[in-house]
């Protein structure tokens, strides 16, 4: 018998391949929109006639290319983005398949004009179904203008797919707000046969989310931000009340990349936990920074689902970060306190004189170092497990949990092992831990005083210098005015800082500690300035002034805190994810008894 098996012609493969990574006008939008933005372009113009049908226009003022790149720039394979398998583990570009201008050009005709900034003449480049038609120097201002015109026109079987003009138009925008959004300090501009759709100026992402969904989204956005070894988060939710229907204000992005992600999205759900009608869903613009090492975008062939190597503690995370936020922002229920109504007002207790804080005794004896590696257990997975609940039964009761919690009247206290402090509840028996207790109400109440930006401060009998080295001063710069915020009184003269006053609820013995704390932190600085510095700076203050374990406290102190822990917005867990305290309730005990 003769051998079957034969190569399939270049254009051919070329056909198939194109399939995959163009299934309609909106993927030909997306990937020369992100080629443009690989490009460095600052001004991005989209045209559409046909619902993209018929034509598809991208113009940028990008960096262009020589006039062999762009011959080799439309063969399978070809990229400049990356050189080697190595280079795939930290693409920072949004393409590196070198497939979508071969794709295009294998079911569609294609027309390009391309100059870079130092050449005198442009390229232009025809070329339809895979095949090189015409080849020109041209005049074209720097920049690259691809047209693809006539898609699938091949591919009959494939163009007869596609749905009505309505439902490609709604695709093309759609991957237009995604790409607009990932990119607020690029200029795009949207024109639809011949009048435009969108016009949006290079701004920051609050006002481009404005920009495209309408200036009054603008007041019903939450921000959120947490910067932690995992991710470095910053974004907006939208207040629970303009939830709507359908999911289409929902975005994550990582890396400066759309992408899709249920399990997130769940996390998010899940913080808005009854906080919304049946079958409405939170809006929330997401944006995450993670070390491109941890995560795996090559999992899906047009790259919007990637893998998390560190997926559960991102989603506990988020879905920490947005309680915080609701809570903060006032949006979530707070606990049931028959005792003081008063509580719904957010944050009502940073009015409360500063005596009701306990007050940060030093005890001698006590060597915080040792503490540090002794005292404090190391968050174990068990205290992440309960912020999953709503991942494993998605209609369990944590919040009426939680609602439960509420303390008696004037909480009996008393403290254990001189770290914890136990409390009971209508229902049982509260365990606390007191140092991460203290932490969580130091944070709010810093992360309060940066926004509201009112402080008690403090004046200082005698003066205080810290001297600082060059990087530190520079460090200093950056957070002088959150500083300033937080209560300190602080000037910079050469290489020194001069403290004349602090926060009132610092005291100054502690002074030190918290200055080389602030001065020295532990994760790249970078990343604390790019994300949320406030954020940053009211966790190190609050680790820094927070009292420790093996603290003997007088029981107004115990009660005190209890208190202050139970205004908090979020009571759960303390600024660095570990869980504040345990429950015993009535049925748990019973069951040990039994
Ligand atoms: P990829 O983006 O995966 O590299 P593409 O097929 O989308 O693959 O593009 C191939 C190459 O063509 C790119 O790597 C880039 O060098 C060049 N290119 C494409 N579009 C542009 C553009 N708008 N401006 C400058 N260069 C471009
Ligand atoms: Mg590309």
């Amino acid at each position: 018998m003769a051998d079957i098996i034969s190569l399939l012609p270049d254009h051919v493969a070329n056909q198939i391949a194109a399939g995959e990574v163009i299934q309609r006008p909106a993927s030909v939008v997306k990937e020369l929109m992100e080629n443009a933005i690989d490009a460095q372009a600052t001004e991005i113009q989209l045209m559409i006639n046909g619902a993209g049908k018929t034509v598809i226009q991208v113009i940028d003022n990008g960096m262009g290319m020589s006039p062999t790149d762009v011959i080799l720039a439309f063969e399978r394979h070809a990229t400049s983005k990356i050189k080697s398998a190595d280079d795939l583990f930290s693409i920072t570009s949004k393409g590196f398949r070198g497939e979508a201008l071969a794709s295009i050009s294998a079911i569609a005709q294609v027309e390009v004009h391309t100059k870079r900034a130092d050449d005198e003449m442009a390229t232009y480049l025809k070329i339809s179904g895979s095949k090189l038609e015409d080849q020109e120097v041209s005049v074209a201002p720097t920049g690259t203008s691809i047209a693809v015109k006539n898609l699938f026109y091949n591919v009959p079987a494939r163009r007869n797919f596609l749905k009505s003009d309505k439902v490609e138009l709604r695709h093309i925008i759609d991957e237009f707000h995604r790409v607009a959004l990932t990119h607020p300090e690029v200029k795009f501009t949207f024109m639809q046969n011949g009048s435009e759709l969108f016009d949006l100026p290079a701004v920051n992402f609050r006002k481009r989310i404005a920009n495209i969904f309408g200036n009054k989204i603008e007041e019903k956005l939450i921000p959120v931000q947490e910067m932690t070894t995992v991710a470095g988060i910053e974004g907006f939710i939208v207040k629970p009340e303009f939830a709507k229907k359908s999911r289409g204000q929902q975005f994550f992005f990582v890396n400066k990349r759309f992408i899709k992600s249920p399990f997130l999205r769940h996390a998010v759900s899940s913080a808005f936990q009854g906080l919304l009608r049946d079958q409405f869903h939170p809006g929330y613009f997401v944006y995450m920074q993670i070390d491109p090492k941890t995560i795996d975008i090559n999992i899906h062939p047009t790259k919007t689902e990637i893998k998390f190597e560190d997926e559960r503690n991102l989603y506990a995370i988020i879905k920490s970060m947005v309680k915080h936020s609701l809570g903060m922002f006032q949006a979530a229920p707070v606990l049931d306190f028959e005792r003081d109504p008063s509580l719904d007002t957010p944050y009502n207790f940073q009015q409360n004189p500063p005596s009701n804080i306990p007050s940060i005794k030093v005890d001698s004896r006590f060597n915080p170092f040792k503490d540090s590696e002794k005292g404090i257990p190391k968050a174990s997975k068990s205290s992440w497990e309960s912020l999953y609940s709503g991942l494993e039964m998605p209609n369990d009761n944590s919040a009426d949990e939680e609602l439960k919690l509420a303390i008696d009247e004037a909480p009996k206290v008393f403290q254990l092992l001189r770290k914890f402090i136990v409390t009971s509840t209508r229902s049982g028996l509260l365990v606390i831990d007191q140092q991460r207790a203290h932490q969580r109400v130091l944070y709010e109440k810093f992360l309060t005083s940066i926004t509201k930006l009112d402080m008690v401060s403090q004046q200082l009998v005698f003066p205080k210098e810290v001297e600082l080295t060059p990087q530190q001063i520079a460090l200093f710069g950056e957070l002088e005015a959150n500083l300033n915020a937080m209560g300190f009184v602080v000037k910079q003269k050469d290489n020194h800082l001069h403290i004349t006053g602090i926060p009132a609820i610092c005291n100054d013995k502690q002074l030190g500690q918290l200055f080389e704390d602030v001065f020295s932190p532990p994760d790249n600085h970078e990343q604390v300035a790019s994300f949320s510095q406030a954020d940053y700076m009211a966790k190190i203050l609050s680790k820094s002034l927070s009292i420790k374990g093996n603290l003997t406290l007088s029981v107004q102190e115990q009660q005190a805190l209890v208190n202050d822990l139970f205004a908090c917005k979020d009571t759960l867990i303390c600024p660095f994810n570990r869980k504040i305290f345990i429950t015993l309730d009535k049925e748990e005990l019973e069951k040990k008894l039994d």
